[in-house]
C-alpha cells in the first residue's frame, strides 16, 4: 500500500490506472477505522482492481461547536488495517493540500441538504459535498462505497452523482453493528461506561417501530412517536430528531411505504449518534 499525501501525485496514479483499464473503487473515511469501514473496503477490494481509501478529517463538514478538534485520530493503527485489507493507495492529505487557503469554491446541496442532519448542522452537506467532488476528481472512481448508517450523505452524493452526471456508481454498504445492536460509529469511543451501557436503545427503538411497520402500521407519525418513545425511557438521552421519510425528497409520506426511511439522531450527554432503518427490509 502506498501513502499520497499531495493530491496532484494520488490522482496521477489514478489516471495512470485508468488508462492501463483498471478499474478504481474509492471508500472515502474521516479515519478511526472499524469494522464499519472495513466492510466498504472489503466490498471495494473485491468488486475493483484498484483500491483507494481517503482519510481526511474534513473541516468544512464541521459546525464550529462540534468535535473537530477531538475527532479521533489513530493513523498507525489506520493505515496497518488498510495494509492487511489490501488497499493499493492510501490518500491522507493534509487540510492545506485539499483545501488550501486559494481554495474558494463549494457545492451547494441544494434543498435536501438543510432537512434532518443539514437542518441540525447547518452547512454540514455543503462541506461534505464539496469534499467528495474533490476526492472523486482525485481518485478518478468507477465506483465509490458509502454506509446505510450516514443515509442522508449516502443519498446526497447519489443526488451530486446524477446532477452532474459523474461517473461514478456510488454503492450502499449496510450498517455493520455491535452484537448489541449499537451501529458501529468512530464517535462511539466518546461514551462513558453508563452510556455505552444505554446507547443499543437507539436501534431497539428504530426496529420496534420498523417491526410495527411490518405489523401494518402506515402512519408515519405514529411510527416516529413510538421510536421516540421507547427511547424516553433511557436516562442520559435526549432525542434531536426521529423522522420517517422517502429516498428521493426526504419528505415524511402521506402514509408509511416499504423502503422509507426512519431515522433517527440523539444526544448520549456530548456525544450526537445517528442511526436508521429501512422499513419493510426486515431487522431483526
Ligand atoms: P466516516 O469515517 O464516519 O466519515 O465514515 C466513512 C464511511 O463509512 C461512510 O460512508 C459511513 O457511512 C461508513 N460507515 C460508518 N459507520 C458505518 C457502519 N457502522 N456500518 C457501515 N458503514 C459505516
Amino acid at each position: 500500500m502506498r501513502i499520497y499525501e499531495d493530491p496532484y501525485l494520488l490522482q496521477q496514479q489514478a489516471l495512470a490506472w485508468r488508462q492501463a483499464g483498471e478499474e478504481i473503487g474509492l471508500v472515502p473515511t474521516m479515519g478511526a477505522l472499524h469494522a464499519g469501514h472495513e466492510s466498504l473496503v472489503t466490498r471495494a477490494r473485491r468488486e475493483n482492481a484498484r483500491v483507494v481509501v481517503s482519510i481526511f478529517v474534513n473541516p468544512l463538514q464541521f459546525g464550529p461547536d462540534e468535535d473537530f478538534a477531538r475527532y479521533p485520530r489513530p493513523f498507525d493503527q489506520d493505515a496497518g488495517r488498510l495494509t492487511a485489507l489490501q488497499v493499493d493507495a492510501l490518500f491522507h492529505p493534509s487540510v492545506d493540500q485539499l483545501f488550501p487557503r486559494s481554495f474558494k469554491s463549494a457545492v451547494d446541496p441544494g434543498p435536501l441538504g438543510d432537512r434532518l442532519e443539514g437542518q441540525a448542522r447547518p452547512g454540514h452537506f455543503r462541506g461534505v459535498l464539496t469534499a467528495v467532488l474533490k476526492l472523486f476528481e482525485l481518485a478518478q472512481p468507477k465506483r465509490a462505497y458509502f454506509g446505510q448508517k450516514d443515509i442522508q450523505q449516502l443519498l446526497l452524493v447519489r443526488q451530486l452523482g446524477r446532477d452532474f452526471a459523474l461517473p461514478v456508481h456510488v454503492v450502499a454498504c449496510p450498517t455493520v453493528r455491535e452484537p448489541d445492536g449499537l451501529a458501529l460509529s468512530s464517535r462511539n469511543v466518546y461514551l462513558t461506561a453508563e452510556q455505552r451501557q444505554h446507547a443499543p436503545v437507539i436501534f431497539a427503538a428504530l426496529r420496534a417501530a420498523e417491526a410495527a411497520f411490518r405489523r401494518g402500521e402506515r402512519d408515519a407519525e405514529r411510527l416516529e412517536q413510538l421510536a421516540r418513545d421507547r427511547m424516553a425511557a433511557a436516562p442520559g438521552l435526549a432525542v434531536e430528531y426521529v423522522a420517517c421519510f422517502d429516498e428521493i425528497g426526504l419528505q415524511r409520506p402521506a402514509r408509511a411505504a416499504a423502503g422509507n426511511i426512519l431515522a433517527t439522531a440523539v444526544k448520549l450527554g456530548s456525544t450526537r449518534l445517528i442511526d436508521n432503518v429501512v422499513l419493510g427490509a426486515g431487522s431483526d
